[in-house]
């Protein structure tokens, strides 16, 4: 799903698209002629792998969060507790930041519940 930065209305408008078994929903609106603020929930199951033996394993994802995306090079320099994406071409692409999500998960260590187990019987061992 993309939309025109400059076509997004300022009253908001609803978003909901799935990349296999995630679920990638929300609430979008321009605050500004540069900025789109954009909530969001992240649902559904993920597929990872276990760092210590590879396995294929699910993780459940339950998770908001609060976007601003701006055309171009973000310069405001107040703390904001809003994850800043800033936008090439004047194009939002939902897809793409549903993506960069998936990816963030996915490069994240995970321990299946078999690795779990072994580490708690050599914690036991020794
Ligand atoms: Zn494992």
């Amino acid at each position: 799903m993309k939309i025109e930065f400059r076509k997004i209305p300022q009253t908001s408008s609803d978003f909901d698209i799935v990349s296999d078994s995630v679920k990638f929903s929300g609430i979008f609106s321009k605050i500004s002629t540069k900025l789109v603020e954009l909530d969001s929930k992240l649902e559904g199951k993920l597929q990872v792998q276990c760092c210590r033996c590879g396995k294929d394993m699910d993780i459940g994802l339950s998770e908001e969060n609060k976007f601003l995306l701006s055309d171009g090079i973000y310069k405001d320099e107040n703390e904001d507790e809003r994850i800043v994406i800033e936008i090439d071409e004047g194009i939002v692409d939902f897809d793409t930041i549903l993506q960069s999500e998936i990816n963030a998960y996915q490069s994240d260590f995970y321990i299946c519940g078999e690795c779990e187990n072994d580490t708690q019987e050599l914690e036991i061992e020794y």
